[in-house]
């Protein structure tokens, strides 16, 4: 028997031509698309369409939702969720709540192929992209396993977000939509390892939506060492893609650094760091690397990490030491699913 197309997985244009084959007025998609961003699980929840309707596209296409694999609850309220994909696949996604809402932290990717040194996502390279369907039936779990409405999206999960573009472009078109999740692009933060050429694509065409850049090192040499992104997109190069991001949207840019104890949590790199963003629009969120075993990198004490938080604010550079929620969960990219694999 040939497998049906899973209705979700088709875009707009696509559904809407698939429904206009089998005879179908156009105002079906509409209705479809409603109930998919309400997160409705199969043909039977979608109650304005007759039965008789129902059973028909039943047989033309199927309704697969993706679930939950694997579940960690951390004594913060913090929630890491492992969904699998109809295809089998899996990535992690976090749930974390906030004074100013609930955020949810999604995947772009299954594996990573940037080869940051700290980090477990990218242990066994990229497996596939993302679609942007599968990215918002991330957020569609999240929703109705935590039973809470999410405010916040940060595209901080597994993968790279500007090493699956278009996707991720789509995505944000697509949880943005007024006419389904309706979110609003201020409340989206993209995190990248550094592609300059998808930051500045991402500058022209999503000015509202925020930028985290995840720098983690303070000089070409340091960074390299870190981050193999680093000899294709010098640091140079990234700096004035990031002042350029500042100044064409009037937003401030977020720079991630993760404290290493005894290799970039010194005073010598906070005055480096001072330098390096002097003048720009900006936020540095130091977070002490959480441990991954096959990295055999430590993170850096709160203390230390607070000192170099009042270095960088002495130099005029607004930093934060962020909560590590979630830390008695594996919280590190990449960690749950490896256990899973
Ligand atoms: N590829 C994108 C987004 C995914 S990684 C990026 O690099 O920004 C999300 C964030 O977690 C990045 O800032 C990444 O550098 C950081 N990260 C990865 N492993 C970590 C670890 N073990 N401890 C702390 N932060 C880590």
């Amino acid at each position: 028997m040939k497998s049906l197309r899973n209705i979700k997985s088709l875009t707009r244009e696509e559904r809407a031509a698939a429904l206009k084959e089998l005879g179908l007025p156009a105002f079906r998609e509409k209705q479809i698309y409603a109930w998919i961003c309400r997160g409705a699980q199969g043909w039977d929840a979608c109650t304005d369409l007759s039965k008789d309707l129902r059973a028909r596209l039943s047989e033309a296409f199927s309704w697969e939702n993706a679930s939950v694999e694997a579940m960690q609850v951390s004594s913060d309220g913090t929630r890491k969720f492992l969904a699998a994909f109809p295809d089998g696949q899996k990535v992690e996604e976090v749930f974390m709540a906030y004074e100013y809402g609930n955020s949810l932290c999604i995947s772009t990717q299954v594996g990573c192929n940037m080869g940051c040194r700290f980090c477990a996502s990218t242990i066994g390279g990229r497996i596939r992209n993302l679609k942007a369907w599968e990215m918002l039936e991330e957020y569609l779990l999240a929703v109705r396993e935590s039973g809470q409405p999410i405010s916040h999206i940060v595209l901080m999960g597994m993968g790279e977000p500007f090493d699956n573009y278009e996707e991720v472009a789509a995505f944000l078109r697509l949880i943005h939509d007024p006419k389904g999740v309706n979110l609003s692009y201020r409340n989206i933060t993209v995190s990248t390892c550094g592609l300059v050429p998808g930051i500045r694509r991402f500058t022209e065409e999503f000015p509202q939506v925020n930028l985290a850049i995840s720098l983690h090192a303070a000089s070409q040499a340091e960074r390299e060492m870190l981050m193999p992104v680093a000899k294709a997109y010098p640091l140079e190069e990234l700096m004035s893609a990031c002042r350029d991001h500042a100044e064409r949207t009037g937003r401030r840019v977020t720079f991630e650094f993760a404290l290493i104890a005894g290799q970039n949590d010194t005073p010598e790199t906070a005055d480096r760091l001072s330098d390096l963003l002097r003048g720009m629009l900006c936020h540095v969120n130091l977070i002490p690397l959480n441990p991954v075993a096959e990295t055999g990198l430590a993170g850096s004490s709160r203390q230390t990490a607070a000192l170099f938080r009042d270095a960088l604010e002495k130099r005029g550079i607004p930093a934060t030491v962020r909560r590590q929620l979630g830390a008695d969960i594996d919280a590190a990219c990449g960690q749950l699913r490896k256990k899973y694999t």
